[in-house]
């Protein structure tokens, strides 16, 4: 398994972070959690185009993290080589609603020719392919909320968690986990409703036991204060504050 972050800013145009955008290989199949604005270019940076993607997830749809998905779908109909393999998009519950609602607004510009879209909504669900296992629980943030986690038949597992708060259900999903992809949005003094902060993302680390823990979503003030010793009064095990085309191999 190798992830690579692609953005690990938020909504804030941040020279130094781009939005939400994470790919994650295992074998040969590249899976890609939220596309914020800029990921399409970010991923052609590491020579993945929007040919090579094998699922498509999204935590929710927040713009900061769907905003590349009508450029995705939009290149792969009128790219110089058009997608031909269909594309599964993975969301949480209203996904189907929400992308009808996208397509309704730009017509037959998002309905592709040659490849088929194929939704599929999870809440508190478990999908299996040939090399690995998804496993979705809902998140405290939005409604439409998820988590993920990935486990590979050879025995490795990353978490993710998009945006949420404080989340049980965060914990249980992380359960001794390799890596866990983290928000961790503001500082520990400038706590926000619906999203973490360094330490409650550590105390998170800490109850799910998880190997090695990576504060992503940060804010651009999150760049003026020292967030892994705020995480650190919770978690003692590998930490690592992410950066864009951050590549962590388990
Ligand atoms: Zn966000
Ligand atoms: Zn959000």
């Amino acid at each position: 398994m190798e992830i690579t972050i692609l953005g690990s800013g938020t909504c804030v145009p941040y020279l130094k972070r781009g939005s939400a955008g994470i790919i994650l290989r295992i074998g040969e199949n590249i899976l890609l959690f939220d596309s914020g604005t800029g990921t399409l270019e970010r991923m052609l940076k590491r020579g993945i185009t929007y040919l090579d993607l094998d699922v498509v997830l999204y935590t929710h749809t927040h713009p900061d993290h769907v905003a590349d998905l009508v450029p995705l779908i939009f290149a792969s109909k009128y790219g110089e080589t058009p997608r031909r393999r269909d594309l599964p998009l993975i969301g949480g519950r209203g996904f189907k609603t929400y992308f009808q609602a996208i397509q309704g607004a730009y017509g037959r510009w998002l309905q592709p020719d040659l490849f088929q879209i194929h939704i599929r909504e999870v809440y508190d669900d478990i999908l299996d392919y040939d090399l690995f296992r998804v496993i979705a629980r809902p998140m405290t943030h939005l409604p439409d909320s998820v988590g993920y986690r990935v486990e590979s038949s050879d025995g490795k597992s990353a978490a993710f968690s998009g945006d949420t708060d404080y989340c049980p259900n965060l914990i249980e999903l992380a359960k001794d986990v390799d890596v866990l992809v983290i928000e961790s949005a503001l500082p520990d003094e400038m706590k926000a409703e619906g999203h973490l902060t360094p330490s409650l993302a550590g105390r998170i680390g800490r109850e799910a036991n998880c190997k090695k823990m990576v504060l992503t979503h940060l804010y651009p003030v999150c760049d003026t204060v020292d967030i892994a010793q705020q995480c650190r009064k919770e978690y003692r095990g590998e930490l690592l504050i992410a950066e864009d085309f951050m590549e962590i191999s388990i």
